[in-house]
């Protein structure tokens, strides 16, 4: 039996805008995303049976067809009939938290895409590889390509931009609070629909998004000027969630506190992050936040900024 592990990388959000409401219930997006290395281990291993089996190690992981990395071997055998027949079996060791806002359910889905393609040998591009995996959630082609790209459209358009690696970045969420993206992205509609382009002028659209190609953060991060990338952070999605969460809200404001280039909500929370310059800076944060807030519920790690969204790490 073959198998390969593959480490499926976290994001985190530099910059999110929502732009407009589109004809299709998704939203026009203008993201700058980052991987950081917070990695969840998926191995997979060919059965010679066409049985698809997943277990994960983390009790909110869903194991049935709901589970994104079973989705995503479903989308191969929908487009590919011929792989009907063939069986995985996926195991999932869950690092990146559930529900956080860090994409690790997205991450998942890539590392499968990535790995069936090794594992039964089809031939994909990595392009063909990130369109396909498009029509099973927005931020997975990201997910497959990694590094630092800014994201339009519902957030599957990707650019490519300098790699922001050699930063760090102190992650922190409290382990009972999950916060549903298709809840936070409701709310933000039903309170501040008001600030939407009107997307149906394509002019309009076209400008807004050039305003994140242009804007301060993609400047910031082309001249590797680290004060000016912590200070441009953006969420818009802190409108709605911060509100809800209190406890959140005085976490964001901790860290802060501390220093770093900056702090943010990544995505749909409610992980905030704050980044630093140098390692020690990172671990300093992180010790400081753990003796304001000695709550065992809240959960704090130190990652990298890496170049790489999905990497194997060992084959058979
Ligand atoms: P995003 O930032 O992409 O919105 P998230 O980080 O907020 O995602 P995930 O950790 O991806 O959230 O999980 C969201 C929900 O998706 C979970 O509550 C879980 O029920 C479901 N899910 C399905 N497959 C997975 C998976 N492989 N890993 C984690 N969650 C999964």
């Amino acid at each position: 039996m073959t198998s390969y592990t593959l480490l499926s990388a976290a994001k985190i959000n530099l910059y999110l805008e929502i732009i407009g409401h589109r004809p299709d219930g998704f939203h026009e997006m203008a993201m700058v995303m980052q991987s950081v290395d917070l990695c969840d281990r998926i191995t997979l291993t060919s059965l010679p049976m066409a049985t698809q089996r997943l277990q994960c190690d983390h009790p909110q992981v869903p194991t049935d067809s709901s589970n994104l990395a079973l989705k995503a071997v479903n989308l191969l055998i929908t487009q590919f009939p011929e792989l009907a027949n063939r069986g995985v079996e996926i195991n999932i060791e869950k690092n990146i938290p559930v529900g956080a806002g860090l994409a690790g359910g997205s991450g998942n889905a890539a590392a499968t895409l990535v790995g069936l393609n090794l594992l039964w040998k089809l031939g994909l591009t990595q392009i063909e590889l990130e369109e396909l995996s498009a029509q099973l959630g927005s931020d997975i082609p990201f997910c497959i390509r990694g590094g630092t790209a800014i994201a339009t459209g519902r957030g599957e358009m990707l650019d490519p931009i300098p790699s922001l690696s050699g930063l760090y970045v102190v992650l922190a969420k409290y382990e009972s609070v999950s916060v549903s993206t298709p809840w936070a992205y409701k709310t933000y509609r039903a309170n501040f629909s008001d600030r939407y382009a009107d997307i149906a002028d394509s002019a309009t659209l076209e400008e807004r998004q050039q305003r994140v190609h242009a804007g301060p953060m993609v400047t910031a991060i082309s001249h590797k000027d680290t004060e000016g990338i912590g200070h441009h952070l953006y969420n818009d999605l802190e409108r709605v969630v911060l509100p809800a969460h209190k406890n959140v809200q005085q976490l964001r404001d901790r860290m802060a506190s501390h220093g770093g280039l900056g702090t943010m909500m990544s995505g749909s929370g409610p992980t905030v992050f704050t980044l630093a310059a140098t390692l020690e800076t990172a671990k300093q944060i992180m010790n400081q936040v753990r003796t304001d807030l000695p709550d065992p519920d809240l959960k704090l790690w130190v990652a990298s900024c890496t170049g790489t969204g999905i990497r194997l790490e060992a084959d058979h």
